[in-house]
């Protein structure tokens, strides 16, 4: 099979737009700015003292495909055990600092990659920018002002009643011009809301208005359905603009899972190359398989690969054979039989109970020639519903 072009792209995917050209940053070893891809970040839900399960979190992080890794520092044992944790991640790791500006220093000199610290909590902060910006400054530490709803600067929220798109803006904006006096310009921006429109207009405002990056994030979203839905939508409608640098899926479930979203999310848009897809049917009154165990079956037996591979899997005769033709590999299932094809070719017919395990024989033997591990880091494939 090697004189076929397995799903390599010849040319670079198409993209909804242009990124929005911003400032660079350099957040440990990842670029973050328009010159560099969108990347994914999560946040550890253990307590960041008990630095083996920090760390272990961490490592589960780093092999679903997450980029940079934010950790809570609520305490002085926590920022005690950043410095190991710095050091001992395999990617880049940001301190979250609330209320305690010696935690700020703190993460700096643990060689935290970047901090993170929010306008509405930091009001003591604000005699301690200009020894905040000179610290990260010398240390080469970026910080990210980030706005959350939920904790609003009390002034803004006198001025604008509630936490409005004007509101975030003008508040990550106001701490962000406290830093720029001090000539630090080293800046990430974010302002969440749990309300996807408000947060896209906020996002919107901000854009218009400063060239920092910006990290994305519906805050508080909700349990994985509701807040994968909420996010993909709200990312969609401002990287559609070439608006957001950096994107978090926060939700009610291991960050493992706000990982696998947000990566999908980026694939989707072409932001990131596509990795394995199964190309399913939904099913109906034509279907002379399961269709949904096949696509299930299908889609655990792959489980992890990460080549660009497309796998149709089709109820019947109606659109099977033309998707799983437009498939680098697919079955065709009717009268007890699954045809399958590879680039267009009907390579077998087998019977209806050999299914599945010819796909996944097939696919492997695909992946290994496209040169990847067939046990790739990129956690699950994609499952795209057709018909
Ligand atoms: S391929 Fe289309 S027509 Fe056939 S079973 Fe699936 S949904 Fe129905």
């Amino acid at each position: 099979m090697s004189d076929v072009m397995l799903g390599m792209p010849t040319t670079p995917p198409p993209v909804l737009s242009e990124r929005r050209k911003t400032r660079q940053l350099q957040v440990g070893s990842v670029g973050v700015g328009s010159d560099s891809p969108v990347s994914v970040q999560s946040m550890t839900t253990t307590v960041t003292a008990d630095i083996n399960a920090t760390l272990q979190q961490i490592a589960e992080l780093t092999a679903a495909g997450c980029d940079i890794v934010r950790v809570a520092c609520p305490s002085q044992d926590d920022a005690d055990a950043l410095s190991a944790i710095a050091r001992k991640s395999q990617i880049p790791v940001i301190a979250d600092i609330h209320f305690q500006p010696k935690y700020v220093f703190a993460a700096i000199e643990a060689g935290c990659a970047a901090v993170r610290v929010n306008p509405g909590n930091i009001r003591k902060f604000d005699d301690q920018v200009k020894e905040i910006a000179q610290a990260a400054k010398d240390h080469g530490t970026p910080i990210r002002i980030g706005v959350n709803a939920g904790s609003l600067d009390k002034r803004l929220m006198e001025k604008y009643g509630k936490a409005t798109p004007e509101a975030l803006a003008e508040s990550a904006l106001w701490e962000a011009s406290l830093f720029a006096e001090h000539d630090f310009h080293d800046i990430k921006i974010s302002v969440k809301h749990n309300d996807p429109v408000v947060m896209v207009r906020a996002y919107e405002l901000l854009a218009a208005q400063c060239d920092y990056p910006l990290h994305l994030g519906v805050t508080e979203a909700g349990p994985a359905f509701q807040g994968t839905i909420k996010s993909a939508v709200a990312f969609g409608a401002l990287l559609r603009q070439g608006i957001g640098d950096t994107i978090r899926v926060s939700l009610s479930a291991p960050p493992v899972e706000e990982v696998k979203v947000g990566l999908q999310i980026l694939q989707s848009l072409n932001l990131r190359p596509r990795k394995l897809e199964i190309v399913s049917c939904p099913s109906c009154g034509r279907a002379q398989v399961d269709v949904y165990k096949l696509a299930d079956q299908v889609t655990a037996g792959l489980e992890g690969m990460s080549v660009p591979l497309r796998v149709a899997v089709m109820g019947c005769v109606v659109n099977g054979p033309g998707e799983a033709r437009e498939a680098d590999l697919g079955v065709a299932s009717g009268n007890g039989k699954g045809q399958i094809f590879v680039k267009g070719q009907v390579v077998k017919t087998v019977p209806e109970a050999q299914i599945v395990e010819t796909l996944i024989e097939e696919a492997m033997r695909l992946a290994e020639e496209m040169g990847e591990p067939v046990d790739g880091e990129s956690g699950a494939p994609t499952v795209v519903a057709v018909g």
